[in-house]
């Protein structure tokens, strides 16, 4: 259940807001997306701020798009790439390659080409098989070994499907050294929204331990510790400030050995605020006492989150009066388990009614499908540095 009023928006003028989303919804038509450039600015410099020293490197898959990489770009940010894909929408973009890392732990050979062809050169890798597929590319790259600290408490442990154990980690360190390629540093990812700074503060403690080890071996030096992404934003459920998030962080990050080169990569926090879902109640039916509503968007579009990333959106109605009663919004699939919201306070809503969904940036429209051919929502960008719609929207405060 969400509160009467998403606190997200508070400060906003809602009448001035509430007509510029009608506005863009009779341009564009509904369902839409809408993607403030300016919140990808303020993500970004507030993260810089929080992580002084912190090579931020945003990482594509909770928002492949073109304007949030171009406005990155602008910001001067860093990327981190996983895919071919990722690879050539950044290329087209024109991106610096010196700019980007290539992190995903389990690549082809081909995979591996493409983003030499592009000219990345770090790459991840966290088992002894992967490593024996860089002996070929050995002069050209230098690698992180991603380790894996689990988080049985973070909402997506991403520590259980990659990452070394650190107990294996001399051995593997020692292999590279024997076959000649560079491990340069060590990298974790301890979960995603993760909802304190405790997994991360732990996994960079055993990573100074780790680069210890490894110099009392007299392996070679690692002087680079990236600690990933997971940094949590607001939904329903609310989290830390960043700083406060970050200042636990910050301190791990002293304690490592002076000179570490430093390195995050964020994805969720910078792309989470940047989109605005809008849909449109397609029709209505009070079933057993409540109302359905029917949206034209549903857990097959954007709100795919609420099934692969568990989360629940600060979703109302554009308009928000009149009595509010525990309602049901479905999406339009003929699929039962398409249901975004069992229990939503809402006024009663008519058909054609607006309904906005806050945070939906990161993992929505990167997962949505066309199922039952109800096509995916149009993203519309605004504040960006060549939209038409530039500055005419300023959707957030
Ligand atoms: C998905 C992913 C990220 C981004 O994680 P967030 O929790 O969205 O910040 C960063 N690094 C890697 C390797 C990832 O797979």
């Amino acid at each position: 259940m969400i509160s009467s009023q998403p606190s997200v928006i508070e400060h906003i003028d809602f009448t001035s807001e509430a007509e510029r989303i009608r506005s863009l919804v009779a341009t564009h038509g509904s369902p839409l997306l809408i993607l403030d450039c300016d919140a990808v600015r303020r993500q970004y410099r507030a993260l810089s701020d929080a992580l002084p020293g912190v090579e931020l490197h945003y990482a594509i898959k909770p928002l492949p798009h073109p304007a949030v990489i171009s406005t990155l770009m602008q910001e001067g940010a860093r990327f981190d790439l996983a895919t071919n894909g990722e690879v050539d929408m950044v290329a087209e973009l024109g991106l610096d390659p010196a700019r980007t890392i290539h992190t995903h732990p389990i690549k082809r050979d081909s995979d591996i080409r493409h983003a030499l062809d592009y000219g990345c050169r770090t790459f991840v890798i966290d088992n002894p098989d992967e490593l024996k597929k860089f002996i070929p590319y050995a002069a050209d790259v230098q690698l992180l070994l991603r380790l894996s600290f689990r988080s049985p408490d973070a909402k997506i442990d991403l520590s259980k499907k990659f990452g070394c154990d650190p107990a294996v980690a001399m051995a593997l360190l020692q292999q590279a050294a024997d076959w000649g390629i560079r491990i340069l540093g060590l990298s974790f990812h301890v979960g995603s929204q993760c909802a304190e700074p405790t997994k991360h503060v732990e996994a960079i403690r055993s990573c100074g331990g780790i680069i210890m080890q490894a110099e009392a071996l007299g392996l070679p030096a690692l002087s680079i510790v990236d600690i990933g992404g997971g940094f949590p934003v607001d939904y329903q459920d609310k989290v830390q400030p960043i700083d406060t998030f970050c200042a636990p962080i910050r301190d791990a990050l002293a304690g490592l050995p002076a000179g570490t080169r430093l390195i995050a990569e964020p994805g969720r926090f910078i792309a989470a605020p940047s989109m605005t879902a809008v849909s449109s109640v397609m029709g209505k039916a009070k079933r057993e006492g409540r109302w359905w509503y029917y949206l034209d968007d549903g857990i097959y579009g954007s709100y795919s989150g609420r099934i692969f990333d568990y989360t629940h959106y600060p979703i109302d109605s554009l308009d928000f009066f009149g009595e509010r009663s525990s309602s049901v919004l479905a999406g339009p699939t003929c699929d039962s388990v398409d249901v975004i919201e069992d229990n939503i306070m809402l006024p009663e809503l008519e058909c054609g009614a607006l309904i906005v969904g806050r945070m939906m940036g990161a993992y929505t429209s990167a997962t949505a499908t066309d199922f039952n051919f109800f096509r995916k929502a149009e993203i519309v960008v605004v504040n960006d540095a060549v939209s038409e719609e530039y500055n005419v929207v300023p959707l957030t405060a």
